[in-house]
């Protein structure tokens, strides 16, 4: 089965897999239902189960004769207490509680908290937030082994509950050890994309880039207030971006989420950087085979936004109903998609970057589309930044990148609009208008008559080179504009 390659809709959607999904069947009906890209989550699962996934996955891609992307997401520094008499204690409001590094039993009066570089940051006025926020420490003294706090929100804390300290750039490198170890391993399986949980500054993303070598592109996931304060060197040194409102919705005050949202959105997009909008989109869909209405809403923001992608987490990793959440996903995208005045918003939010002839021929690429009512944009790329260049520009018809690398092809499966074609296709100029109708054909894309706009950089392989633009005809002798 070569499925078409064009799914009718630009923004991408991202399945995070887990127990209620990482069978091979229910992977193979989540890419049919329009899954683009499946994320393995490192905070659960065993290397074992990580590497069926991927097993699974690439196997689907041989059937499917498409690339398929795959998203591996580090579990980062996430801070948690220790364990309790009895697995949980109630803290009153008001009270006091101490953390120290003392690994017994926690009780209502004290808990270990395992982390001594945390203990070297705080201060007096400091907030712990525990278990996604649900109570709120204030430190009011504290030495290099313990924090005396005082419970300003109380309620039950139970064993390993999660630990957020949103107002303090913590002292800790960007990759855990559990995270260099879960790296190596996701590079030796090949994944596409790497996230990067908890960044807070922009040498977090050099000290991974470091690590990584090339071998995938980089996630930046945004979810701390501090990687917030460098926005814009974190997007430019990022190959793509999260808004994991998750986290950040703790670390941050909730109301300042949807702004934050649509900074972040703007950020990206102003740098041709994928973006991300993840976590609790479908969050009803865990249990209900329907979206409340207002989760239907808020995946259209994001599409109106001009998100390349938008995730679902607990809805196809342990819902109920993870093929029935992409579907919902795909069909409220493809109904964003076609409002009249979709494109016009989106391409009111772009913002010219630069004054170079990729750029310019890009953005001219785009017009020429539209003035034609073309089928498609057709990129040639080795390491994808023509196609990229195209996605930022956010024409009315679909990309189609035909490029020799399989790594490239897979990367794009997570941009807006892009839909790629992986082969040896080309071997001289002569043969890009041939091989453009015959990509358009092969992805379902256009009908006779049409034409295709093609950009591509000479010489090929060369990165960011985009020098050349070329209109050619679907139907009858290839003729060359
Ligand atoms: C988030 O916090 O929104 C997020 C996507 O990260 P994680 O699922 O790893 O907590």
């Amino acid at each position: 089965m070569t499925q078409s390659l064009h799914r009718g809709r630009r923004a991408k959607i991202i399945a995070t897999l887990g127990p209620a999904s990482r069978d091979p069947e229910t992977i193979a009906d989540l890419h049919e239902a329009g899954a683009d890209v499946f994320r393995l989550n490192f905070s659960h699962g065993t290397h074992e189960d990580h590497a069926a996934s991927v097993k699974a996955i690439r196997d689907l891609e041989k059937v499917t004769g498409n690339p398929i992307t795959i998203l591996m997401d580090l579990q980062g520094p996430k801070l948690r207490v220790g364990t309790f008499k009895g697995g949980s204690v109630v803290l009153q409001t008001g009270s006091h509680f101490r953390l120290d590094l003392n690994t017994e039993l926690g009780s209502e009066a004290r808990a270990c908290l395992p982390h001594p570089e945390i203990f070297a940051a705080l201060k007096p006025g400091s907030s712990l937030l525990v278990n996604d926020g649900h109570l709120r420490l204030k430190v009011k003294s504290c030495g290099k082994d313990f924090a005396e706090t005082e419970v300003i929100v109380g309620g039950v804390i139970s064993d390993r509950k999660g630990v957020n300290v949103p107002d303090v750039t913590l002292p800790i490198p960007a990759l855990t050890p559990k995270d260099k170890i879960d790296l190596e391993f996701g590079l030796s399986q090949g994944v596409d994309w790497v996230g990067l949980s908890f960044v807070q500054r922009p040498e977090d993303v050099a000290e991974v880039r470091a690590a990584v070598k090339g071998r995938a592109g980089i996630l930046a996931k945004l979810e701390k207030p501090s990687a917030l304060d460098h926005l814009d060197e974190i997007v430019k040194l990022s190959d793509s971006v999260m808004v994991a409102r998750g986290d950040l919705g703790v670390e941050m005050p909730l109301e300042q989420v949807p702004v934050l949202q649509k900074r972040i959105v703007r950020a990206c997009r102003k740098y041709g950087k994928p973006v991300v909008v993840a976590t609790q989109m479908l969050e009803s869909m865990i249990k209900s085979p329907v979206p409340t209405r207002a989760e239907a809403s808020d995946v259209a923001t994001a599409i109106y936004d001009g998100a390349d992608a938008v995730m679902l987490s607990a809805e196809t990793a342990a819902g109920m109903f993870p093929v029935r959440a992409v579907a919902t996903m795909h069909r409220i995208i493809g109904h964003v998609e076609s409002d009249t005045h979709y494109l016009a918003l989106m391409q009111a939010g772009h913002q010219e970057t630069e004054h170079s002839p990729p750029a310019a021929i890009t953005a001219a690429a785009g017009q020429i589309a539209h003035t034609l009512k073309a089928a498609a944009i057709v990129t040639f790329t080795s390491s994808g930044s023509t196609t990229l260049r195209a996605a930022q520009e956010r024409p009315d018809v679909p990309i189609l990148c035909i490029t020799p690398s399989l790594a490239a092809g897979r990367r794009l499966g997570l941009v807006w609009g892009v839909h790629a074609l992986v082969g040896d296709f080309i071997h001289s100029v002569d043969d890009i208008g041939d091989v453009a109708v015959k990509g358009a054909q092969r992805a379902g894309i256009g009908k006779e008559g049409q034409a295709l706009v093609i950009t591509a950089g000479m010489p090929f392989g060369k990165v960011g080179s985009t020098n050349m633009v070329r209109v050619v005809w679907i139907g009858g002798e290839t003729k060359t504009s």
